[in-house]
């Protein structure tokens, strides 16, 4: 088992994530997709951002 040094929950070795913040800590997996729906969040914020400029 590991813990996770994002939320310090335990996890099984092997079975968790690469952080996308800076690709080399290993977190949870639960982690792991929390951090993949913020960036798609962001994402969809900068796009609509974007759209709403271009409207303009
Ligand atoms: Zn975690």
């Amino acid at each position: 088992m590991k813990i996770c040094p994002k939320c310090g929950e335990l996890y099984i070795k092997g079975k968790g994530a690469l952080s996308r913040r800076d690709n080399k800590t290993e977190i949870c997996p639960t982690c792991g997709t929390r951090e993949a729906l913020e960036d798609l969040k962001n994402y969809c914020e900068r796009k609509n951002k974007k759209d709403a400029n271009k409207n303009i």
